[in-house]
């Protein structure tokens, strides 16, 4: 290993577990971040500055003050350069660790794109904050047999587990069926706090950091429980599951949210008074021509990344996929409505 590498991980070569051989693994190997929020976040920042060779950092998002309180990688300034999530956490890498690659993604993770971007990873990572994706992740971790680590927090409770295919259960083994939208509490009706979200992230990157340096011998086999506010921690022995219920993924392999029959396009995003319009679109979006078309009916403003327009009490987040976050509605049918008549279809 070059003296440089050898310098800058020195401290966590020292760690007898990790050792020379267990960096360069981690140095060769790459992840697929699902998510780059407050769990994202964290994990992005752990993982670029523990050598992990290349990070992909997939976000469909924009960086809003809210989210300053818990997503650790962003600034005042992202949120008033107009940053997508991905590439404004893209660039923080960069100037942590200018050795390794680091590929933001903007876009909504879907049955569609999903394979294509987990496909050469050697682990996933959930940073999302939406049972849909977890599902969509676990479809493709069984199916190409790579694992994923599962993360998520509310308020000051927080699980994770660690999925290695054939190995452990999968998390529709633990959990069939995800509740219907509306019926868990979410990080904007329960609140969140940013330091639970960094143990369980930290929890995530932990786990990663030993999956892909070899020491599976050290995997976290439970599903984890904690509550940092009261202090409760508990594991769920969960490793017996494995192969003793008739999971309809990863025993009798059907992929239901893969396959596209699971889960919707467009979405109501929770809380936020907010509709996520996608449109696929096979050219991008021109945003100097649809600027100029709007510019007469209300403020428009774009950068190279998004586009964002406000009339009549609506903001429009335009990204250069066509898919559009609508601020000012919660009513999809609505939301589609604007989007045809503001954006085209
Ligand atoms: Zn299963």
């Amino acid at each position: 290993m070059a003296s440089e590498s050898l310098e800058r991980y020195s401290r966590q070569i020292r760690f007898p577990q990790l050792g020379e051989a267990g960096q360069l693994a981690l140095n060769n190997s790459r992840v697929t971040l699902c998510g780059c929020g407050a769990l994202g976040t964290v994990l992005a920042n752990h993982l670029a500055r523990a050598g992990v060779g290349s990070i992909r950092i997939i976000d469909r998002d924009f960086i809003e003050t809210h989210n300053l309180q818990r997503q650790i990688l962003f600034d005042e300034d992202d949120v008033a350069a107009n940053l997508p999530k991905a590439e404004a956490a893209a660039r923080k890498i960069r100037a942590i660790n200018s050795t390794i690659t680091v590929e933001p993604v903007v876009t909504d993770i879907d049955h569609t794109n999903i394979l294509d971007l987990v496909g050469d990873a050697d682990l996933i990572l959930d940073g999302t904050d939406n049972f849909e994706t977890r599902y969509l992740i676990n479809d493709a971790s069984i199916k190409l047999g790579k694992p994923w680590i599962y993360g998520g927090v509310i308020g000051s409770e927080g699980q994770t587990m660690t999925i290695v295919p054939g190995k452990t259960p999968c998390l529709r083994c633990l959990i069939e069926t995800a509740p219907p939208p509306g019926m868990t509490p979410t990080c904007e009706t329960a609140g969140v706090l940013g330091p639970a979200v960094a143990v369980i992230a930290s929890f995530e990157a932990i786990e990663a950091i030993k999956l892909l340096s070899g020491a599976w011998d050290a995997l976290n086999t439970h599903l984890i429980m904690v509550d940092v506010w009261d202090w409760t921690f508990r594991h769920l022995k969960v490793a017996g599951l494995l192969g003793k219920v008739d999971c309809p993924c990863c025993v009798q392999r059907r992929f239901e949210w893969l396959d596209g029959g699971m889960g919707s396009h467009t979405t109501t995003l929770c809380g936020r008074n907010a509709v996520q319009v996608a449109v696929r679109r096979s050219q991008p979006l021109d945003f100097r021509e649809l600027a100029q078309r709007l510019e007469g009916i209300g403020v428009v403003r774009h950068n190279a990344y998004m586009l964002r327009f406000t009339t009549d009490g609506y903001v429009f987040t335009v990204f250069p996929d066509g898919r559009a976050i609508i601020n000012g509605t919660n009513d999809v049918a609505k939301a589609r409505t604007l989007y045809a008549q503001y954006v085209g279809s």
